[in-house]
Order: structure tokens, then sequence, then C-alpha cells
């Protein structure tokens, strides 16, 4: 095996694969790097995708992957009075098996020319004059070493390695949601993403379900970092208060942290990227972030193969990739923070009211970031909300 590259990406979640394959298609010499020894397991995702992003992302989905098909998602409100379906092409997608998705991504970036390894864990990287130029890594319990002109970080929501080449990558407790989830059968579902907004059940978060077939679901619940209590009582507090959950089965347990702050200030340095989770590329209303993932994945490596082929390596080369992910996303994100952060200081009582009074139109266009009129609506109700809303405005 060789130990020398263009491009070495550690993880090979969708953001690591998306790189090694994009990567790879600019003729770069790419290595693949995971520690798992089965991609994609153990899960650690609630597996909801919107389909809009097949298109966006050039992605094929295989049947396989695909364990339900979703037509739109219902909101309820903490009282449950008042649900609201959203049915539209933003909210269709699947709920899909992680276990097949990731191990298939990898597939397309070997197919690329991206060579992969799994079972194998970076320890540490390697520099030289200040500049990142490979990894250390355990390879089946052995030492491994490899250098590399360009090291992408995709190592997720853990990520040491960006850590180990200098930059500040911890979020903060308070930017960071811990989310556990149950899969479990004999749970009766429609194809709709379900949400349960209600700060008793999930401080700061939300819970959902996802349908993974007829009878079976993620159910999950996602809190703040610095509430009180752990996310599993949460979760058990609600499957408990649901007759519907009365003869469920759980047949797995899945969880994780899930940075929800804002995106790292730094995406590159000299010879290193970062992408995914492990830049808290995240969506902070849903901590949804496979396609953010996939969408930043596909920019580094892009402009890791270009920047190599023109020689240059250094952080103000490698910053195209920065800047257009900035341009693009970034904004979207930042919008979607600031109604994060207003959302956590309601409670059930503004909420249910939030929900009484906002017809199923008003809540579809707060999702999508369109506040003003929703806002003044909300306030006519509720004016006590003024100064909390007026971050919208
Ligand atoms: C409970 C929960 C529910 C979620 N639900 C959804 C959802 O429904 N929809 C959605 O879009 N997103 C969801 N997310 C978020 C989503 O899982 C992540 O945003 C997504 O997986 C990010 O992809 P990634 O490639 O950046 O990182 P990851 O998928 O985390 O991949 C990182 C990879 O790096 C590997 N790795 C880590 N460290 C090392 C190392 N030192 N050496 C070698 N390999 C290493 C890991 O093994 C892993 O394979 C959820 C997250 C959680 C925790």
């Amino acid at each position: 095996m060789k130990t020398d590259y263009d491009v070495i990406v550690v993880g090979a979640g969708p953001g690591g694969s998306f790189a090694a394959k994009a990567a790879a298609k600019g003729g770069a010499s790419v290595l693949l790097i995971d520690r798992r020894k089965e991609l994609g397991a153990p899960v650690r995702c609630g597996e909801g995708l919107g389909s809009h992003w097949l298109e966006e992302l050039g992605l094929k989905i295989s049947p396989k992957a695909i364990s339900a098909e979703i037509s739109g998602s219902v909101l309820y409100s903490p009282n449950l009075k008042r649900e609201v379906k959203i049915q539209n092409q933003e909210t269709k997608g699947y709920v899909i098996d992680r276990k097949v998705f990731d191990k298939d991504l990898a597939i397309d970036a070997g197919r690329e020319g991206a060579e992969v390894i799994v079972k194998t864990e970076v320890y540490d990287v390697m520099k030289e004059g200040g500049k990142v130029c490979g990894v250390k890594a355990y390879r089946m319990g052995d030492k491994f070493e490899a250098t590399c002109k360009v090291l992408i970080a995709a190592d997720g929501g853990e990520s040491t390695v960006a850590r180990h080449a200098g930059i500040n990558s911890t979020a903060s407790l308070y930017d960071t949601d811990f989310g556990v989830e149950y899969e479990m059968v004999n749970v009766e579902c429609e194809d709709l993403i379900e949400i349960y907004f209600s700060r008793s059940a999930a401080p700061r978060g939300y819970v959902w379900v996802f349908p993974k077939g007829k009878d079976v679901a993620n159910v999950g619940v996602g809190i703040g970092g610095l509430e009180k209590g752990n996310a599993i009582e949460y979760l058990d507090k609600f499957i408990k208060s649901h007759e519907r959950f009365k003869t469920a089965q759980t047949v797995a347990v899945k969880g994780g942290l899930i940075p929800v702050g804002e995106p790292l200030k730094d995406l590159v340095a000299d010879g290193l990227m970062i992408v995914g989770t492990a830049a808290h590329q995240v969506d902070p209303i849903h901590g949804g972030g496979m396609a953010l993932a996939m969408e930043a994945g596909g920019m580094a490596g892009e402009v890791a193969a270009k920047c190599i082929q023109e020689g240059n390596v250094g952080k103000q080369h490698l910053i195209e990739y920065d800047r257009k992910w900035r341009k693009k996303v970034e904004p979207k994100l930042m919008r979607r923070l600031r109604l994060r952060k207003v959302l956590e200081k309601l409670d059930d009582d503004d909420f249910n009211s939030i929900f009484e009074n906002l017809s199923d139109v008003d809540l579809d266009s707060l999702i999508k970031g369109d506040y003003k009129q929703v806002v003044k609506k909300v306030l006519v109700k509720r004016p006590q909300l003024l100064k909390v809303l007026s971050a919208l405005l």
C-alpha cells in the first residue's frame, strides 16, 4: 500500500466520502480512512434526508438504502391540541438506512479511484514548517503513517483531527445538543416525519418520530447540552406518556452529539480543510447535517484537487473552499440559528399560543425563514414576546 497521497480524508461519513470522490474526480490520488470496521454502523442519526438534496448534490440513492419514503412533516404543539401538516417539495424525502447509505457513498468514492481503508484510527497529524502534511494512525492495531499535500478532516461531531492540527473545533456545551433515539417496532406510522415541540418534553430541542416502515420508526429526542437530566430520561418519559407506544419494542439504541451553534470560524489552514459536522456545518433548528456535510465535502474535494494541480496548498489557496461555502450556505444557517435562539426562549404556553394563532401557511413561512409577517401576527396575540421576537425582524 502507498504511503504518500495528494489528499487524505479522515472519516468516511457522508462528508468525507463526498470529499474523497470529488478530489479523486479532480485527478488527485486520494486515501479515505475510517476507524469503523463497518461504515455507517453503529448508526448515530435519525436518518431523515430531504429529497430536494438529491438533485442539488447529484446524488443517487440505491433502493436498498431507503427504509421509507416521506411525503411531508407534521408538527405538534406541546398540548397536542394542534397539528400542522406540511406537504410540499421541501418536506418530501426519505428515511434512509445509514448502514447501507454510508457504505454506498464510500463505494462511489472507491469507484472514482480513492483508496478506502477501514478499522484505521487517526490519532495525530504530521506537520512540517507549520503545514499539515500527513496522519499517524492505528490500522488494524498496527501503527501506520501516510503523508499528503492536503488533509481533509471529516471526522464528525467528536472531531479530533482539526484540534491536532491546531484549530479549536470543540463546540461549547451550550451549542451542543445531545440526541438519543430508539428504533422501535409496533409503532403505527404514516409516511410523515413527526416533530413534537415542547420545552417540557425536550428542553431547547424537540422529539421526533421518523418512520422506517409501516410499524417501525426512529423515535428520538434532542436536548440542549446545558439542560438538567439526560436525553434518555426525556425519551423514556415521552414514550411512556403516549398510548401509541404501549406495545412498542426497542430493537436498537442510537445517539450522539450535534453541534448546533455557529460554523467554525476557520474551515482551512495550511494543508488542511474541515468539512461536515467536524466544521459544525449542521442545521441549528433540526440538527440535520448529512446533506450539508455532503455539500461541503464536494466543495472541499474539488478545491483540494484544483489547488494540488496548481501546486499551491497553502491556506490562501485552500480558502477558496471557505469562501464558496460561506457565500452559498452560511447565510441560510445563520438565519436558522437566529430562529433557534428565539425558539429556545419560548415556553410551552408560548408555543401553544403560536400554534393556535398561526395558519399552516404561516408556520411553513416560519420554517422557510420568512419571519416578518408571522412575527407581526404572533405579537398581536402575545405582545409580551416583543423583546424575544424582535431578534427576527
Ligand atoms: C441523534 C442524532 C440524530 C440525527 N438525525 C439526523 C437526521 O435525521 N438527518 C440528518 O441529516 N442528520 C442527522 N443527524 C446529524 C448527522 O448524523 C450528521 O450531521 C452527519 O452524519 C454528518 O456527516 P459527517 O460526514 O460530517 O460526519 P459523520 O457521519 O459523523 O462521519 C464521521 C466519520 O469519521 C470517522 N472518524 C471519526 N474520528 C476518526 C478518527 N480519529 N480516525 C478515523 N476515522 C474517524 C467516524 O467513524 C465516522 O465514520 C443526527 C445526529 C444525531 C447525533
